[in-house]
């Protein structure tokens, strides 16, 4: 266990890394981020910041040498580099969990191999192969890139076969996947922790809904639907978890469908549909992942309210914030990012009733 007062270095130095530094600060820890931009969010919330890309070797080594034990609130950083960490202080989550969830393909047959059911998909190496993928599972469908896809990134849809070469152009050609598109009623995901001893916890599940592949709300309590569903879906969730030896938070993205559940994805991290675990919950997102990390007990994760909603404030929608921040039932969070750009997270909202 890591005792109050230590280090705790974070890879990306986004709102994530900025609220796990907010909830590490009241556990009395201190946090150092590790990330290429010149003022990140989390930065400005932390007790250091080394500004290095994340393949500069000697900057991880001397970053690794300042902190006592490094998590991640971004997963693309490159494995081999964590695994570099990994000799030199506790990496949690480790890099297996990031090899599967940097990699869509590797995701679903993972969790295929365990047993959920995913969209029905294809891999996609060529134009070629595009035509095959669809030729197999037919249309529509969306073509996602295997790697640094989020927020609806290296997504394109194809309505018609006509479509077929723009959606190929737009993903810039890469190694992709191919996916039939699923008639969900709902999105929803399961949060859970972690921790090192193999003990987990994980939150009541809500209802997101996206707009333009953007998170835009997470709401609790979920449909019916989603909640018939819940406990299927943080069983797979769990074992997943378990068979990554996963530390920390996981959080898996599912699509409720008339006829079950269907996995979509994973983040090996906190994550954006967590937000509200910030006043609806017990305990937080955040303050479970820095406990895992340091290796304190996990605190209980129930509901504080009956009615909990977190809407997201993308681009202009943060110039709403005189507003927002005389309402005194919006719980506001500012993540101090410069400038409001189409689609950029810039903060969000949440209320409970
Ligand atoms: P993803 O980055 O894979 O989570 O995709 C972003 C959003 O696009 C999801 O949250 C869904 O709203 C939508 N989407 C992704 N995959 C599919 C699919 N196979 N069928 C229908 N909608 C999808």
């Amino acid at each position: 266990m890591l005792a109050p007062g230590g280090t705790i270095g974070i890879l990306g130095g986004g709102q994530l890394g900025r609220m796990l530094a907010l909830a590490a600060a009241e556990l009395g820890y201190r946090c150092h981020i590790f990330a290429p931009e010149d003022d990140p969010p989390a930065a400005a919330v932390s007790a250091a910041h080394t500004r290095a890309d994340y393949g500069d070797a000697a900057a991880m080594t001397a970053f690794a040498a300042a902190v006592d034990v490094i998590t991640l609130e971004w997963e693309n950083v490159d494995c081999a580099a964590v695994r570099h960490l990994a000799g030199l202080k506790p990496v949690h989550p480790g890099a297996h969990s990031l090899e599967v969830a940097q990699d869509r393909m590797a995701e679903k047959q993972f969790v295929e191999w365990l047993g959920g059911r995913t969209a029905p998909w294809a891999q996609v190496d060529s134009r070629a192969g595009l035509d095959a993928a669809i030729a197999q599972l037919g249309l529509p469908a969306i073509l996602k890139t295997r790697r640094f896809g989020y927020d609806g990134k290296g997504q394109a849809r194809i309505l018609a076969a006509g479509d077929a070469d723009a959606a190929w152009e737009a993903i810039g050609g890469q190694p992709a996947i191919l996916e039939a598109m699923v008639d969900f009623a709902h999105e929803y995901s399961v949060i859970l922790c972690r921790a090192a001893d193999g003990t987990m916890v994980d939150w009541p599940v809500p209802v997101n809904v996206h707009k333009g592949g953007i998170l835009a709300t997470s709401s609790l309590p979920a449909p019916a639907l989603v909640r018939r569903q819940a406990a299927e879906a943080a069983a797979l969730a769990r074992t997943v978890a378990e068979k990554l030896g996963h530390v920390g938070v996981l959080t898996c993205e599912f699509f409720a469908c008339r006829d079950g559940l269907r996995f979509n994805e994973m983040a090996p991290r906190v994550h954006n549909s967590g937000h509200w675990t910030i006043e609806g919950s017990h305990t937080s997102q955040f303050e479970n992942h820095v406990r895992a990390v340091v290796g304190l007990p996990l605190r209980p994760t129930g509901l504080v309210a009956p009615r909990v909603t977190m809407t997201n404030l993308i681009g202009d929608d943060v110039a709403d914030w005189p507003r927002l921040l005389a309402d005194p039932d919006a719980h506001v969070h500012l993540y101090g990012k410069g400038e409001a750009r189409p689609g950029r997270k810039m903060g969000h909202v949440t209320r409970l009733g």
